[in-house]
Protein backbone atom coordinates (compact mmCIF):
# COMPACT_ATOMS: atom_id res chain seq x y z
CA UNK A 1 0.00 0.00 0.00
CA UNK A 2 1.33 3.56 -0.98
CA UNK A 3 0.10 6.25 1.43
CA UNK A 4 -0.10 9.63 0.12
CA UNK A 5 1.86 11.61 2.51
CA UNK A 6 0.02 15.00 2.41
CA UNK A 7 -3.28 13.30 3.39
CA UNK A 8 -1.04 11.46 6.80
CA UNK A 9 0.23 14.48 7.20
CA UNK A 10 -3.02 16.45 7.40
CA UNK A 11 -4.42 13.78 9.28
CA UNK A 12 -1.97 13.83 11.98
CA UNK A 13 -1.69 17.47 12.41
CA UNK A 14 -5.55 17.78 12.31
CA UNK A 15 -5.05 15.44 15.49
CA UNK A 16 -2.55 17.05 16.95
CA UNK A 17 -4.08 20.15 17.17
CA UNK A 18 -6.85 18.99 18.81
CA UNK A 19 -5.31 16.31 20.90
CA UNK A 20 -1.47 17.11 20.96
CA UNK A 21 0.52 17.63 24.03
CA UNK A 22 1.01 21.70 24.67
CA UNK A 23 1.78 22.01 28.22
CA UNK A 24 5.00 19.72 28.65
CA UNK A 25 7.56 21.79 30.64
CA UNK A 26 10.08 20.82 27.89
CA UNK A 27 7.44 22.71 25.51
CA UNK A 28 8.00 26.08 27.49
CA UNK A 29 10.35 28.66 26.69
CA UNK A 30 11.79 26.22 24.14
CA UNK A 31 15.14 26.61 23.02
CA UNK A 32 17.95 23.67 21.78
CA UNK A 33 18.95 23.12 24.87
CA UNK A 34 16.00 22.35 26.69
CA UNK A 35 14.81 20.00 24.29
CA UNK A 36 18.17 18.37 24.04
CA UNK A 37 17.79 17.60 27.58
CA UNK A 38 13.70 16.69 27.03
CA UNK A 39 14.91 14.57 24.39
CA UNK A 40 17.68 12.82 26.47
CA UNK A 41 15.85 12.00 29.06
CA UNK A 42 12.61 10.63 27.16
CA UNK A 43 14.66 7.89 25.54
CA UNK A 44 13.46 5.01 27.09
CA UNK A 45 11.50 6.50 29.84
CA UNK A 46 8.47 7.67 29.63
CA UNK A 47 6.89 11.32 29.85
CA UNK A 48 5.19 11.15 33.66
CA UNK A 49 8.78 9.78 34.65
CA UNK A 50 10.90 12.45 32.87
CA UNK A 51 8.98 15.65 34.20
CA UNK A 52 9.87 16.23 38.19
CA UNK A 53 14.01 15.06 37.36
CA UNK A 54 13.42 17.49 34.16
CA UNK A 55 12.27 19.78 35.87
CA UNK A 56 14.51 19.86 39.12
CA UNK A 57 18.08 19.41 36.49
CA UNK A 58 16.78 22.65 34.75
CA UNK A 59 16.31 23.90 37.73
CA UNK A 60 20.09 23.35 39.03
CA UNK A 61 21.60 23.19 35.31
CA UNK A 62 19.53 26.15 33.11
CA UNK A 63 22.01 26.51 30.58
CA UNK A 64 24.82 24.79 28.77
CA UNK A 65 27.59 26.77 30.43
CA UNK A 66 26.01 25.98 34.05
CA UNK A 67 26.47 22.30 32.89
CA UNK A 68 29.67 22.04 31.42
CA UNK A 69 31.21 23.66 34.42
CA UNK A 70 29.05 21.34 37.26
CA UNK A 71 31.07 18.02 38.25
CA UNK A 72 30.09 14.86 37.07
CA UNK A 73 29.38 13.28 40.33
CA UNK A 74 26.69 16.26 40.53
CA UNK A 75 25.17 15.96 37.36
CA UNK A 76 25.03 11.91 37.99
CA UNK A 77 23.52 12.49 41.41
CA UNK A 78 20.55 14.66 39.47
CA UNK A 79 20.12 11.64 37.48
CA UNK A 80 19.77 9.00 40.48
CA UNK A 81 16.78 6.88 39.58
CA UNK A 82 16.13 7.97 36.16
CA UNK A 83 18.07 4.95 35.02
CA UNK A 84 20.71 4.69 31.55
CA UNK A 85 23.66 6.22 33.58
CA UNK A 86 25.58 6.86 30.38
CA UNK A 87 23.19 9.35 29.16
CA UNK A 88 24.00 11.46 32.26
CA UNK A 89 27.54 11.45 31.59
CA UNK A 90 27.34 11.54 27.78
CA UNK A 91 25.05 15.20 28.41
CA UNK A 92 27.59 16.31 30.91
CA UNK A 93 30.57 15.45 28.01
CA UNK A 94 28.66 16.99 25.23
CA UNK A 95 28.35 20.26 27.53
CA UNK A 96 31.69 20.57 28.20
CA UNK A 97 32.58 19.60 24.03
CA UNK A 98 29.70 22.60 23.11
CA UNK A 99 31.71 25.22 24.95
CA UNK A 100 34.84 24.17 23.71
CA UNK A 101 34.27 23.14 19.82
CA UNK A 102 30.60 25.35 19.50
CA UNK A 103 31.75 28.40 21.42
CA UNK A 104 28.63 27.31 23.84
CA UNK A 105 26.63 27.37 21.59
CA UNK A 106 23.75 23.87 20.39
CA UNK A 107 24.80 23.42 17.13
CA UNK A 108 22.28 23.58 14.13
CA UNK A 109 22.83 21.04 11.66
CA UNK A 110 22.66 17.18 11.46
CA UNK A 111 26.53 16.32 11.52
CA UNK A 112 27.16 18.42 14.03
CA UNK A 113 24.77 17.10 16.46
CA UNK A 114 25.13 13.91 15.62
CA UNK A 115 28.77 14.03 16.46
CA UNK A 116 27.54 14.68 20.51
CA UNK A 117 28.28 11.60 22.76
CA UNK A 118 24.51 9.90 23.27
CA UNK A 119 22.92 11.27 19.63
CA UNK A 120 22.15 9.07 17.34
CA UNK A 121 19.94 9.64 14.04
CA UNK A 122 16.64 10.16 15.77
CA UNK A 123 17.64 12.14 18.67
CA UNK A 124 19.36 14.60 16.27
CA UNK A 125 16.55 14.74 13.87
CA UNK A 126 14.01 15.22 17.09
CA UNK A 127 16.22 18.19 18.42
CA UNK A 128 16.25 19.49 14.94
CA UNK A 129 13.11 19.31 13.74
CA UNK A 130 11.11 20.36 17.61
CA UNK A 131 14.41 23.32 18.16
CA UNK A 132 15.14 24.30 14.67
CA UNK A 133 12.19 23.34 12.97
CA UNK A 134 14.20 21.58 10.20
CA UNK A 135 12.98 18.48 8.44
CA UNK A 136 14.39 15.96 9.50
CA UNK A 137 12.53 12.43 10.54
CA UNK A 138 13.04 11.12 13.48
CA UNK A 139 12.10 6.73 14.31
CA UNK A 140 11.91 6.12 18.16
CA UNK A 141 10.60 3.67 20.00
CA UNK A 142 6.93 5.65 19.32
CA UNK A 143 7.30 6.33 16.07
CA UNK A 144 8.26 2.84 15.09
CA UNK A 145 5.15 1.13 16.53
CA UNK A 146 2.87 3.38 14.63
CA UNK A 147 4.86 2.77 11.01
CA UNK A 148 5.12 -0.67 11.44
CA UNK A 149 1.56 -1.08 12.53
CA UNK A 150 0.37 1.06 9.96
CA UNK A 151 2.21 -0.45 6.64
CA UNK A 152 1.73 -3.98 8.90
CA UNK A 153 5.64 -4.69 8.80
CA UNK A 154 5.86 -8.32 10.57
CA UNK A 155 9.79 -8.06 10.73
CA UNK A 156 11.92 -7.09 14.08
CA UNK A 157 12.15 -3.03 13.47
CA UNK A 158 16.13 -4.27 14.93
CA UNK A 159 17.11 -5.87 12.26
CA UNK A 160 18.75 -3.60 9.26
CA UNK A 161 16.37 -4.17 6.64
CA UNK A 162 13.42 -3.30 8.28
CA UNK A 163 15.26 -0.13 10.17
CA UNK A 164 16.14 0.85 6.92
CA UNK A 165 12.66 0.38 5.12
CA UNK A 166 11.37 2.61 8.12
CA UNK A 167 13.52 5.40 8.38
CA UNK A 168 12.93 5.57 4.29
CA UNK A 169 8.89 5.86 5.43
CA UNK A 170 9.56 8.33 8.19
CA UNK A 171 11.29 10.50 5.42
CA UNK A 172 8.88 10.25 3.10
CA UNK A 173 6.14 11.25 5.70
CA UNK A 174 8.11 13.88 7.13
CA UNK A 175 6.54 17.71 5.70
CA UNK A 176 9.03 20.42 5.44
CA UNK A 177 6.46 22.97 6.89
CA UNK A 178 5.02 22.75 10.51
CA UNK A 179 7.18 19.62 11.08
CA UNK A 180 7.93 20.86 14.84
CA UNK A 181 4.18 20.14 15.08
CA UNK A 182 4.32 16.88 13.34
CA UNK A 183 7.29 15.60 15.04
CA UNK A 184 5.98 16.01 18.34
CA UNK A 185 3.01 15.04 16.69
CA UNK A 186 3.59 11.44 15.77
CA UNK A 187 5.46 11.13 18.82
CA UNK A 188 2.43 11.69 20.63
CA UNK A 189 0.07 9.48 18.44
CA UNK A 190 2.36 6.58 19.79
CA UNK A 191 2.62 7.70 23.22
CA UNK A 192 -0.93 8.27 23.76
CA UNK A 193 -3.25 6.04 21.02
CA UNK A 194 -0.74 3.64 19.33
CA UNK A 195 0.39 2.34 22.61
CA UNK A 196 2.25 -1.46 23.26
CA UNK A 197 -1.10 -3.35 24.82
CA UNK A 198 -4.22 -2.23 23.98
CA UNK A 199 -4.32 0.78 20.64
CA UNK A 200 -7.15 3.39 20.96
CA UNK A 201 -7.88 2.43 17.15
CA UNK A 202 -11.32 3.70 17.27
CA UNK A 203 -9.81 7.30 18.36
CA UNK A 204 -6.79 7.15 15.74
CA UNK A 205 -6.70 9.29 12.56
CA UNK A 206 -5.10 6.39 10.66
CA UNK A 207 -7.28 4.31 11.07
CA UNK A 208 -8.52 4.12 7.63
CA UNK A 209 -5.09 3.26 6.08
CA UNK A 210 -3.50 1.31 9.36
CA UNK A 211 -2.84 -2.69 8.28
CA UNK A 212 -2.58 -3.69 11.46
CA UNK A 213 -5.83 -2.56 12.56
CA UNK A 214 -7.84 -4.22 9.10
CA UNK A 215 -6.10 -7.52 9.89
CA UNK A 216 -6.88 -6.99 13.94
CA UNK A 217 -2.83 -7.95 14.43
CA UNK A 218 -2.21 -4.58 16.25
CA UNK A 219 -0.69 -6.47 19.25
CA UNK A 220 1.71 -8.90 17.60
CA UNK A 221 3.23 -5.58 16.30
CA UNK A 222 6.18 -4.56 16.06
CA UNK A 223 7.70 -8.00 16.06
CA UNK A 224 9.36 -9.02 19.46
CA UNK A 225 13.42 -9.33 19.15
CA UNK A 226 14.25 -13.03 18.36
CA UNK A 227 14.54 -14.35 22.19
CA UNK A 228 18.39 -15.28 23.21
CA UNK A 229 18.62 -16.56 26.93
CA UNK A 230 20.51 -14.18 28.88
CA UNK A 231 23.15 -15.55 31.46
CA UNK A 232 23.02 -14.99 35.13
CA UNK A 233 25.75 -13.59 37.12
CA UNK A 234 26.05 -13.64 40.93
CA UNK A 235 27.97 -11.05 43.03
CA UNK A 236 28.07 -9.81 46.89
CA UNK A 237 27.82 -6.54 47.66
CA UNK A 238 30.28 -5.76 50.88
CA UNK A 239 28.50 -3.29 52.74
CA UNK A 240 30.76 -2.19 55.56
CA UNK A 241 28.88 0.19 58.65
CA UNK A 242 30.08 2.10 60.98
CA UNK A 243 26.36 3.67 62.57
CA UNK A 244 25.27 6.18 59.78
CA UNK A 245 28.62 6.04 57.54
CA UNK A 246 28.53 3.51 55.03
CA UNK A 247 31.49 2.57 52.75
CA UNK A 248 31.50 3.41 49.22
CA UNK A 249 33.82 3.11 46.24
CA UNK A 250 33.56 4.61 42.70
CA UNK A 251 33.36 2.27 39.60
CA UNK A 252 35.30 2.32 36.70
CA UNK A 253 34.93 4.66 34.06
CA UNK A 254 33.56 1.91 31.75
CA UNK A 255 31.52 -0.61 32.03
CA UNK A 256 28.19 -1.63 34.47
CA UNK A 257 27.47 1.75 36.68
CA UNK A 258 30.27 3.35 35.10
CA UNK A 259 31.62 6.38 37.74
CA UNK A 260 28.50 5.82 40.27
CA UNK A 261 29.66 5.02 43.60
CA UNK A 262 28.56 1.83 45.05
CA UNK A 263 29.64 -1.29 47.56
CA UNK A 264 32.66 -2.66 46.98
CA UNK A 265 31.87 -6.14 45.08
CA UNK A 266 32.85 -9.10 46.08
CA UNK A 267 32.36 -11.65 43.15
CA UNK A 268 34.38 -14.98 44.94
CA UNK A 269 31.76 -17.69 46.52
CA UNK A 270 31.03 -16.25 50.25
CA UNK A 271 33.39 -16.96 52.95
CA UNK A 272 33.82 -15.39 55.87
CA UNK A 273 37.55 -15.57 56.28
CA UNK A 274 38.09 -14.33 52.47
CA UNK A 275 35.62 -11.37 53.56
CA UNK A 276 37.75 -10.64 56.77
CA UNK A 277 40.71 -10.65 54.98
CA UNK A 278 39.36 -7.86 52.28
CA UNK A 279 38.23 -5.80 55.58
CA UNK A 280 41.62 -5.93 56.81
CA UNK A 281 43.15 -4.49 53.33
CA UNK A 282 40.35 -1.79 53.08
CA UNK A 283 39.97 -0.45 56.58
CA UNK A 284 41.71 -0.59 59.83
CA UNK A 285 38.56 -1.70 62.29
CA UNK A 286 37.29 -3.92 65.11
CA UNK A 287 34.29 -6.29 63.28
CA UNK A 288 31.28 -6.47 65.07
CA UNK A 289 29.37 -9.18 63.11
CA UNK A 290 28.53 -10.19 59.17
CA UNK A 291 25.28 -10.53 58.19
CA UNK A 292 24.59 -11.99 54.74
CA UNK A 293 21.49 -11.14 54.00
CA UNK A 294 18.62 -12.15 51.61
CA UNK A 295 19.58 -11.85 47.79
CA UNK A 296 17.77 -10.01 44.83
CA UNK A 297 18.31 -9.73 41.30
CA UNK A 298 19.07 -7.14 39.21
CA UNK A 299 18.00 -7.47 35.62
CA UNK A 300 20.34 -5.17 32.61
CA UNK A 301 19.37 -5.79 29.06
CA UNK A 302 22.10 -8.76 28.55
CA UNK A 303 22.13 -10.26 31.75
CA UNK A 304 21.03 -10.55 35.26
CA UNK A 305 22.61 -9.93 38.12
CA UNK A 306 22.02 -11.52 41.44
CA UNK A 307 23.42 -9.99 44.41
CA UNK A 308 23.91 -10.71 47.39
CA UNK A 309 23.83 -8.14 50.48
CA UNK A 310 26.67 -8.65 52.89
CA UNK A 311 26.34 -6.24 55.70
CA UNK A 312 29.51 -6.07 58.28
CA UNK A 313 29.18 -3.73 61.14
CA UNK A 314 32.07 -2.25 61.74
CA UNK A 315 33.97 0.12 64.41
CA UNK A 316 36.78 1.54 62.61
CA UNK A 317 40.17 2.12 64.58
CA UNK A 318 41.58 5.22 62.89
CA UNK A 319 40.11 7.27 59.90
CA UNK A 320 42.71 5.58 57.34
CA UNK A 321 41.46 4.08 54.89
CA UNK A 322 43.53 1.94 52.08
CA UNK A 323 41.39 1.51 49.22
CA UNK A 324 41.48 4.15 46.78
CA UNK A 325 38.33 6.68 45.31
CA UNK A 326 35.97 5.69 48.23
CA UNK A 327 33.73 7.48 50.10
CA UNK A 328 32.08 7.19 53.78
CA UNK A 329 27.79 7.60 53.19
CA UNK A 330 26.53 9.87 55.51
CA UNK A 331 22.84 8.17 56.46
CA UNK A 332 21.76 11.38 58.07
CA UNK A 333 23.46 13.63 55.89
CA UNK A 334 23.78 12.17 52.19
CA UNK A 335 26.06 13.92 50.13
CA UNK A 336 25.06 14.67 46.46
CA UNK A 337 26.06 11.69 44.30
CA UNK A 338 24.91 9.04 41.76
CA UNK A 339 24.00 5.77 42.66
CA UNK A 340 22.90 2.72 40.83
CA UNK A 341 19.45 1.72 41.68
CA UNK A 342 19.91 -1.31 43.66
CA UNK A 343 22.64 0.65 45.92
CA UNK A 344 19.77 3.61 46.62
CA UNK A 345 17.26 0.42 48.14
CA UNK A 346 19.54 -0.76 49.85
CA UNK A 347 21.06 1.96 51.15
CA UNK A 348 17.42 3.88 51.84
CA UNK A 349 15.50 1.04 52.31
CA UNK A 350 17.38 -2.13 53.51
CA UNK A 351 20.09 -0.51 55.85
CA UNK A 352 17.83 1.36 57.95
CA UNK A 353 15.39 -1.82 58.42
CA UNK A 354 18.16 -4.00 59.49
CA UNK A 355 19.74 -1.61 61.93
CA UNK A 356 16.26 -1.69 63.63
CA UNK A 357 16.77 -5.40 64.08
CA UNK A 358 14.96 -6.75 61.08
CA UNK A 359 17.81 -8.75 59.68
CA UNK A 360 15.23 -10.60 57.39
CA UNK A 361 14.74 -8.50 53.66
S1 LIG B 1 -5.23 2.38 13.89
FE1 LIG B 1 -4.57 1.52 15.80
S2 LIG B 1 -2.78 0.30 15.32
FE2 LIG B 1 -3.17 1.62 13.58
S3 LIG B 1 -1.86 3.40 13.93
FE3 LIG B 1 -3.86 3.87 14.81
S4 LIG B 1 -3.75 3.26 16.95
FE4 LIG B 1 -2.04 2.31 15.86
Amino acid sequence: MRLNPKSFQKKILDWFDKNGRKNLPWQQNKTPYRVWISEIMLQQTQVATVIPYYLKFIDRFPDIETLANASQDEVMHYWTGLGYYTRAKNIWQSAKRIQEYFSGQFPNNFLDIESLPGIGRSTAGAILSIAFKQAHPILDGNVKRVLTRLMGVREWPGEKKTSEKLWQLSEELTPAERVDEYTQAIMDLGATLCVRGKPACHRCPLQKDCIAHKKGIQKNLPAAKPKKKIPVRETHFLMLQDKDKIFLQKRPPSGIWANLWAFPEFPEKFSTAKIKKWIASTVECEIFKITRLENFRHTFSHFHLDIVPVLISIKRKNKREIMPDFHWYDLKNPAQIGLPAPVKKLLFTWIPRIKRGMTSL
